[in-house]
Formats: structure tokens, sequence, C-alpha cells
């Protein structure tokens, strides 16, 4: 775990999403969870070493912030936005959250085939968020404050953990740090409002969803490239190109790489990017 501030710890070099906890004077306050089964049970420990648990926050429903929510069970009550809430596990036609975590066990963490839940089990209890909110709310915990600020665009329920006391935001996948941002079906429009409400924060240190922790700079840089992903796009359609020659034309795989364990998906990133940002700008979703 990176120790951020005397309260904050962050964990960014596993695969997943940059899970972390703040200690305060009445329990622990854990952010996201690990992906990885041998990781989310060490850092509940890790965590429970300083006071029990007392809120589990989910900054989005993708399933490496949330998967990890099963080893925490019985540690604390979990809050997320609505849109979190409704979407926790949810299996589409597109993905099966339960298979993508599974497929990253035999590579990422064979020991955590031991503790893996078989379907059934997981779904029983998956340890979903039980204080379901939209817009902003605000959480206090022994000496701390954590506003928890709705900032959509990668994700219609994303949620930035503010805590004022540290001067640190949780930030979740607003922020790609070092590494390739996936947009998905984001809103490119509210995220980079998002980050303009993020950098309005009283901020120190930016803990983002992927990556290392960070400052107002790399605020700059998410908002930079998102625009730069937006004029791409919006070059090829006003060129008259189809979707299959944007594409093919786009061309930011050279700028990062994917974040840790997942550098072999670069490919299939920039063109699930590419492809739905074409769809949203031609407004054919
Ligand atoms: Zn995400």
């Amino acid at each position: 775990m990176d120790q951020v501030t005397d309260s904050v710890y962050a964990e960014t070099k596993i695969r997943g999403c940059n899970p972390g906890y703040v200690v305060t004077s009445d329990g622990v306050v854990v952010i996201d969870t690990p992906q990885l089964p041998t990781y989310a049970v060490k850092m509940r420990q890790e965590a429970e070493k300083h006071g029990t648990i007392k809120y589990l926050i989910n900054t989005e429903y993708h399933v490496d912030h949330i998967f990890g929510n099963f080893y925490f069970k019985g540690a604390g009550i979990v809050i997320a936005h609505k849109v979190t809430a409704d979407n926790f596990m949810k299996v589409t036609p597109e993905i099966n959250p339960y298979e993508y975590a599974k497929e990253a066990i035999p590579t990422d963490d064979p020991e955590g085939e031991k503790i893996w839940p078989d379907e059934k089990t997981y779904f029983e209890n998956p340890n979903r968020p039980t204080i379901i909110f939209s817009g902003d709310i605000t959480v206090k915990c022994g000496n701390h404050t954590f506003e928890l600020l709705n900032t959509p665009g990668h994700t219609p329920g994303q949620l930035a953990v503010y805590i004022p006391e540290e001067k640190v935001a949780f930030v979740g996948d607003t922020i790609f740090n070092e590494c390739q941002t996936w947009l998905y079906a984001s809103d490119v429009d509210a995220w980079l409002k998002s980050l303009d409400r993020i950098k309005g924060l009283d901020v120190e240190y930016y803990i983002p969803g992927h990556g290392p922790v960070c400052t107002k700079r790399e605020v700059d840089v998410q908002k930079a490239f998102l625009l730069e992903w937006l004029a791409a796009v919006q070059s090829c359609i006003g060129k008259g190109m189809s979707k299959e020659e944007t594409v093919k034309s786009i061309d930011f795989g050279k700028r990062y790489k994917v974040d840790i364990g997942q550098e072999y998906m670069l490919d299939h990133v920039i063109e699930h990017n590419a492809a739905a940002l074409y769809d949203k700008l031609t407004n054919q979703r």
C-alpha cells in the first residue's frame, strides 16, 4: 500500500482499480475493493489492524471496483450511487462481470483459486450497497468528513470521495493516470465537467482509479487526452469516414500502456473506445 497522508492509504500496484482506506478516530472507511481475492483479503486484514471498518464506498459499478466486496462481508455498510447499485455485477449481453473477474485468476492470482466462490454462492450475496443515493451526500466518520460527489462521465453514477481534512480525493476512473483511458459507453462531455469539478477541490493529492497517485496537473492531462479523443473521432466523422475506417485510423495505442495486468487488451481498448465514441457522436446510441 502507498501511504498518501497520515490517515490515507491506497494500493496502486495491483491488477484492477486502486482501492484504499482512510483511518479515522472512529474506525476505517474503505473506498473500492481489490478485484483479486488474495489482495482483497489482505487489504481487509491490513485495514482492520487500524480499527473496525465502518463504511465501504464503491466509486462505480465496473467489476474491478466492486468484485472484492464479496471478501468484505460483515465489514461496514456499503454505500454507492443509485446507478452503481442498479448495475452492480449486472450480467449484460456484452459482459458477464463474474466470468471477467474469473479469467484473471490463473494468471494474476493463482493463490486466489482456493477462495474463489462458485457463481451461485457469489451471487447469493456479493455484498451489494445498502445506502444508495443520487446527487451528493456527506458521511461523517469520527473526525473525518467524506463528501461523496457525483462526478458523471466514465459512468453516470461515478463518485469522487473528497476528504477535506486530508486534502485528498479518491476520484475513481475520472482519472486514468499514465495508462490508457477506458471510454466505452462514457459521456465525455459530462466527464470534462466532472474534471473541472474535482480540480476545484482543495486537494493536494488525487487517488486516480488507475495509475500512480497524482496532483492537479494530471487533471489537466486527463482533460487534454479526452479532448484529443473527441477531436480525433470528430475529424474522422467530418471527413465522412465510416465507423470501421475511423477505428482503423485512430492511433492512441502508443501513448500509454493499459493498466497493470491488462496490457494485452490494448488494441481492444483503443478500438472499443473509438467505436463507442463514433456511435455517440453520430447519435447511434
Ligand atoms: Zn471503470
